[in-house]
């Protein structure tokens, strides 16, 4: 069995363009652009509780990277630097090969070097922090929206929870079908060209992995507003439709976690030159409903009457 070392000569070690100092020493040596605030976040993924323990390892390393790019995107940073603590039942060198390989494709598309971390054994997790750059005051925050505002949200939602559910057994699709929206659940795609470009447009954004309404809802009560949304507008990709009349589509589309599509709101103003943007960056983005001085959260039918979301499993501004 190799050690500690070894491994991470083999499978962490490729140079790290971004650093002055990379893997190997005792720290890391960054050097932010000149006046640049840092963005730090990190997360954990924890086996049999963020994915099936016998998940392939290379979209694993993929997706640990990405989810944390998505938090990059929600602020408008752009991504610079990441480190991982990894915690391994064993040393399984095929597996570290795959799962660097996912790790450092999505750090070569988004210019991210992997810069130091940690190895421990233990049961199966990992944690990974990021670290990018923003301009001064340019940060897009959660507390920032403001009556009037529309509400937006990139992409379609719903696809990742569908694939879980069908995962799970809870829903049956076509392999083809599960195969599309597997791709969303396994391999996210953080949304960092469109968080740099909401920056001076946006009043505030979140990432959507935890759900819409959960989401949402952090930005209403971190801004002490609230919100109606249209439920007939919220995006849904193609396979999406096919299942309205099943029983957990709700549930999917309102709380599936896992989309990390971005949710923002930006001033009615700025409605036209956000749907630029969207053409631009050939994402779908889709105005879903606005913000209110009232705090608390409706949802619309298309009759215009009040769903009830607590059977959707939201709660946030439960009694
Ligand atoms: P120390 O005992 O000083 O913490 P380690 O032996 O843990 O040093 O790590 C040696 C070097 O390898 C350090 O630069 C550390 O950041 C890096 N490193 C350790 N584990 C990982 C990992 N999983 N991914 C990337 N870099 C790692
Ligand atoms: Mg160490």
């Amino acid at each position: 069995m190799p050690s500690e070392f070894d491994l991470i000569q083999r499978h962490f070690s490729r140079t790290a363009p971004n650093a002055v100092l990379g893997v190997g020493d005792d720290c890391a040596l960054l050097q932010p652009g000149a006046g640049m605030q840092l963005a730090v976040s990190t997360d954990t993924l924890v086996a049999d509780v963020h994915f099936f323990a016998d998940a392939d390892p290379q979209k694993l390393g993929w997706k640990c990277l990405a989810v944390n790019l998505s938090d990059l995107a929600a602020m408008g940073a752009t991504p610079r630097w990441a480190t991982l603590a990894l915690t391994l039942p064993e040393v399984d060198d095929d597996w570290l090969a795959a799962f660097a390989s996912g790790l450092y494709g999505c750090a070569d598309q988004f210019g991210v070097s992997l810069v130091g971390g940690d190895t421990t054994q233990g049961a199966l997790s990992l944690t990974l922090t990021i670290i990018g750059e923003v301009p001064p005051n340019q940060a897009l925050r959660r507390d920032g929206a403001r009556p009037g505002d529309e509400i937006w949200v990139s992409g379609t939602l719903g696809d990742a929870a569908l694939a879980l559910a069908a995962l799970q057994g809870r829903v049956t699709l076509t392999d083809a079908d599960l195969a599309t929206l597997a791709a969303r659940l396994h391999a996210p795609a953080p949304r960092i060209d469109l968080g740099l470009a909401l920056r001076g447009l946006a009043s505030s954004a979140i990432d959507v992995s935890d759900g819409l309404l959960a989401d949402l809802g952090h930005i209403l009560s971190r801004s002490g507003v609230g919100a109606v949304v249209e439920y007939a507008h919220l995006p849904l990709g193609e396979i999406l439709h096919d299942y309205t009349a099943h029983p957990a589509f709700d549930d999917c589309v309102l709380s599936g976690g896992d989309d990390y599509e971005l949710c923002f709101t930006a001033p009615a103003a700025h409605h036209q030159a956000l749907d630029q943007i969207a053409a631009r960056l050939s994402l779908r983005l889709t105005a879903i409903g606005s913000i209110l001085a009232e705090p608390g959260l409706t949802v619309r039918d298309a009759q215009g009457q009040p769903l009830d979301i607590r059977r959707t499993g939201y709660d946030h501004f439960a009694a």
